[in-house]
C-alpha cells in the first residue's frame, strides 16, 4: 500500500510538472504568435520637468494586447519571454512601434519630447540592433535608451559596448534604470557614464515615512551630478511624495501622482493640450 501511495504520489507530482510545463509551452507559442501578429504594443508614461511640471518626456512601456486575456503588463509575460529568449524580439517590436509613431506625429505636425525605450541586456548585445538603429535613425527620431543597472553587474561584452557607442554617436541618450536598487549602482554609473540616471521607485516610496530616506535620495543625486548625469526620480506616487521630492536636486519626475502609463491615443491627446498635471493644493 505504501508503495502504491508512493507511486500515486509520484504520478501526481509528475502530472503537475507536466501541466506546468505544458502551460509554459502554450504561453511561449502564444507569445511567438502574438509577436508575429503585431500584438506587442506600448503605453506611454509622461515625465515632467521637476521645476515647472511641464511635460518633458515619456517612457514607452511594453504591453501585450492579447486577444483572449486583454492588455497585459510586463510582469505577466516578460518572465516567460525571458525564459524563451524572446525579450529581444519584444524590444525590437516596441522600438519599431515608437519610431512609427514619431513618424506619424512628425507628419501630423505634432510636437513631442524625447521618448525613452527600455532595452534588455540581450537586445543590447546584438549586432542586429546596431543595424536597425542605423537604418531607422536616418529619420531623426528623438529617442533615449534605458538600461538596467543590473545589466552591468558582470563583465559587459564588446558588442554591447559598441552598441552603446553607436547610440551616443547617433546623438541619443543612455539612461541607467532602477538606479540604487542593486549593488551595481556606482560601478555602473562610473563605467557607463550615462546621460541620465533614474532613481528606482523602491527608494522613492519610503521618503514620506522615513526622513533618513530623503538623505539617501539626496546623496544619490549628488553622486550622479558629480558624474555629470541628469536625474529622474521614479515612483512619485502621491502628492506627499511630490512635496517631499522638492528637497531633492533632480531634473525630471515620473509617477502616478503626475501621470499613469496611457495608451498612445491618450498620450497623443496630452501632447496636443500639453496639460500640466491637475494637483490639489500641496
Ligand atoms: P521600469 O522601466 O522601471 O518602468 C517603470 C514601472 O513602474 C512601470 O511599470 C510603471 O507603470 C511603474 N510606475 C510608474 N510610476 C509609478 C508609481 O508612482 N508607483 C508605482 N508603484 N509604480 C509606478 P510597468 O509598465 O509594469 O513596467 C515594469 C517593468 O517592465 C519596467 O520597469 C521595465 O523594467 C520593464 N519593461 C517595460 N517595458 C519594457 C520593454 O519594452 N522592454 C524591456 N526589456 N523591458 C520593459
Ligand atoms: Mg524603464
Ligand atoms: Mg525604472
Ligand atoms: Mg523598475
Amino acid at each position: 500500500a505504501a508503495k502504491d501511495a508512493g507511486r500515486h504520489g509520484y504520478q501526481f507530482y509528475s502530472q503537475k510538472i507536466g501541466r506546468r510545463s505544458q502551460q509554459r509551452l502554450t504561453q511561449r507559442q502564444d507569445l511567438i504568435d502574438g509577436i508575429a501578429q503585431g500584438q506587442i504594443t506600448c503605453f506611454f508614461q509622461p515625465q515632467f520637468d521637476a521645476r515647472t511640471l511641464a511635460l518633458s518626456g515619456a517612457e514607452a512601456l511594453v504591453r501585450w494586447d492579447c486577444p483572449n486575456r486583454g492588455i497585459l503588463a510586463p510582469a505577466d509575460f516578460m518572465p516567460a519571454a525571458e525564459d524563451a529568449g524572446l525579450t529581444s524580439k519584444i524590444d525590437a517590436a516596441v522600438f519599431e512601434k515608437v519610431c512609427a509613431l514619431q513618424d506619424e506625429w512628425d507628419s501630423g505636425g505634432v510636437a513631442f519630447p524625447t521618448i525613452s525605450v527600455n532595452l534588455s541586456k540581450q537586445r543590447l548585445s546584438e549586432r542586429a540592433f546596431r543595424e536597425i538603429l542605423l537604418k531607422r535613425l536616418s529619420g531623426h527620431h528623438k529617442l533615449s535608451f534605458e538600461l538596467l543597472e543590473s545589466a552591468f553587474l558582470d563583465q559587459v561584452d564588446g558588442e554591447a559596448l559598441r552598441n552603446i557607442q553607436s547610440i551616443r554617436d547617433l546623438g541619443m541618450g543612455i539612461e541607467l534604470d532602477d538606479f540604487g536598487s542593486g549593488r551595481s549602482s556606482i560601478v555602473a554609473l562610473q563605467n557607463i557614464k550615462p546621460d541620465k540616471i533614474k532613481i528606482d521607485r523602491s527608494l522613492t516610496f519610503p521618503i514620506v515615512d522615513r526622513p533618513a530616506q530623503l538623505l539617501i535620495l539626496q546623496a544619490l543625486s549628488k553622486v550622479a551630478r558629480l558624474e555629470g548625469a541628469q536625474i529622474v526620480v521614479e515612483g512619485v506616487e502621491t502628492e506627499r511624495h511630490l512635496a517631499t521630492i522638492k528637497n531633492v536636486d533632480c531634473d525630471q519626475l515620473q509617477g502616478y501622482a503626475l501621470g499613469y502609463p496611457m495608451s498612445q491615443h491618450d498620450f497623443a491627446a496630452l501632447l496636443k493640450t500639453q496639460a500640466v498635471p491637475a494637483l490639489s493644493k500641496l
